[in-house]
């Protein structure tokens, strides 16, 4: 049975713990989430954001709605720069950092004022999972990605056990039981390279998953119907992850009632519905300068309509107020500070389209009724940001598990197209972007991507009632251990 405190209208509220590993892509989906257990449940959140020297993104995440019920702590920063090199990838440089965070996750629950009734950590935090047994709680892992993700993480050691050499190298896709199968090429970064640290990290991450009370991924039946039924029916996959798995999504950030502050909005405004193609590759997706030249002079050769958020190949220098201060321009110092557009760029393309120097506000731009594509790095929040707004995409898969969003998007929900070959292995061409940009946008293909794409929206919707479900059977578990 629902507890009171669940419904909201108990004074002994639930108060949980929420633990978000840096970056905007992981902070984000973490406060939708504590945002959502204080509206639909009232329950009380505390977010510890483990943070280093340089988390610019952090400051760009709207506060929360429920200054009440979710409290933000940003943690202590944290140093690593004594235990990597310029060669530690990703996942390594993060799991480092949580390991570090861990003392400073367990001082933080011990000063609390209120007793934690559960603990949450996001998928880099798994290592502080321990510190919910010291303090005798609940845990809870909370899988920001899909469950296809979370599949392959808990199965992965066993690949690791069944095959030899690199799973690049497989003549065959890799199997995972009851799931869609992996093609080699599509695993997740850490599995590209079996010799290096961030694979080993990623396999403890795995095992570490299977140690908690229960896993919420962020998304929901009809995105995966089949790897959902494999985590309850399947025995191979049950005997490898006992946890029960609460699909609770899709969580997105809702948009800013007072819409776009800044541009694009006006210019939107003036477009047709469902002509402008959105281009974004989320919070940390750099092109390289020949890539981005192709896409510049594809997206000029297709003729249509955008908004395209632009990033240096390398950060810093750059002068954001021309760009903010004008929106676009063609002018000489554009060039300096953005040297890779080529030449001739900005005026043939003068009244198609906008540029957005570094960061846009993304949620509100897919949801404007003048958007009709959105050309992205596939990273699971953008995915879901798109798909609730009905907009099909062009997957261009960067780094983590984006193969594999993209291979979903486009092979099981037919929503997506992609390039022949993956963008991480060879630049793709201008004809080859004009020829999707048009595919999508013009195209009786993009047409019925378009109808699935707003299948899904209504489907995603209808599915926030079992998502509430599946959040309050937690809730239930939560409340039942508390007393
Ligand atoms: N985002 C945004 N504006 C930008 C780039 C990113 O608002 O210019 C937001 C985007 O809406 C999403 C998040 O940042 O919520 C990126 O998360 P995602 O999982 O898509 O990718 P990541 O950045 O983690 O690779």
């Amino acid at each position: 049975m629902v507890g009171s405190a669940i419904d909201g209208s108990s004074s002994s509220k639930l108060h949980v713990i929420i633990l978000s590993s840096p970056g905007a892509g992981h902070l984000i989906p973490v406060l939708v989430l504590a945002n959502r257990l204080a509206a639909e449940h009232g329950v009380r959140s505390t977010v510890l954001v483990v943070t280093t020297a340089i988390s610019p993104e952090s400051n760009l995440v709207n506060p929360p709605r429920d200054e009440e019920l979710v409290e933000i702590i940003r943690l202590p920063p944290v140093d690593i720069s004594n235990l990597v090199d310029p060669s530690t990838k990703v996942v390594t440089q993060l799991r480092l950092m949580m390991r570090e965070a861990v003392p400073l996750v367990r001082s933080a629950v011990a000063a609390m004022d209120r007793r934690a009734d559960a603990l949450f950590v996001d998928l880099f935090g798994s290592e502080s999972l321990q510190i919910a047994v010291e303090f005798n709680i609940p845990k809870y892992v909370y899988c920001t990605s899909t469950a296809w993700f979370l599949a392959l993480s808990v199965y992965c050691p066993i690949l690791d056990e069944k095959i030899e050499g690199q799973y690049v190298d497989e003549p065959g896709h890799l199997e995972i039981p009851g799931c869609k199968p992996v093609r080699p090429e599509d695993v997740v970064d850490p599995m590209l390279d079996r010799g290096d640290q961030q694979y080993r990290e990623y396999l403890r991450m795995g095992k570490e998953f299977t140690f908690c009370d229960g896993i919420l991924v962020n998304t929901c039946e009809d995105l995966e119907a089949k790897t959902l039924r494999a985590f309850r029916e399947n025995e191979a996959m049950k005997a490898v992850l006992e946890p029960p798995v609460y699909p609770i999504g899709p969580l997105t950030r809702p948009a800013e009632p007072s819409g776009l502050k800044i541009e694009p909005m006006d210019w939107l405004n003036k477009q047709p519905n469902g002509s402008v193609l959105f281009v974004s590759f989320g919070s940390g997706g750099v092109l390289s300068a020949e890539q981005a030249t192709e896409l510049a002079w594809g997206l000029q050769l297709s003729q249509q309509r955008f908004v395209w958020v632009i990033r240096p190949p390398t950060e810093g220098g750059a002068d954001d107020a021309f760009f903010t201060a004008n929106g676009r321009g063609s002018s000489a110092e554009l060039y300096d500070h953005y040297y890779y557009l080529p030449r001739g760029f900005l005026d043939k393309t003068k009244n198609m389209g906008i540029l957005l120097p570094k960061w846009g506000q993304q949620v509100e731009i897919l949801a404007h009724p003048s958007i009709g594509g959105f050309m992205s790095h596939c990273g699971w929040n953008s995915t879901l940001e798109s798909i609730t707004s009905g907009v099909p995409m062009i997957a261009w898969p960067l780094y983590a598990e984006q193969r594999m969003n993209a291979a979903l998007l486009v092979e099981e929900l037919g929503v997506a197209v992609r390039p022949e070959v993956l963008p991480t292995k060879k630049v793709v061409g201008r004809e080859e972007i004009e020829r999707m940009v048009r595919t999508l946008m013009e195209h009786k293909d993009g047409e019925a991507m378009r109808d699935r794409a707003q299948q899904l929206k209504t489907s995603a919707t209808k599915a926030t009632n079992m998502s509430h479900q599946s959040m309050c059977k937690i809730l239930s578990s939560i409340e039942a251990k508390k007393k």
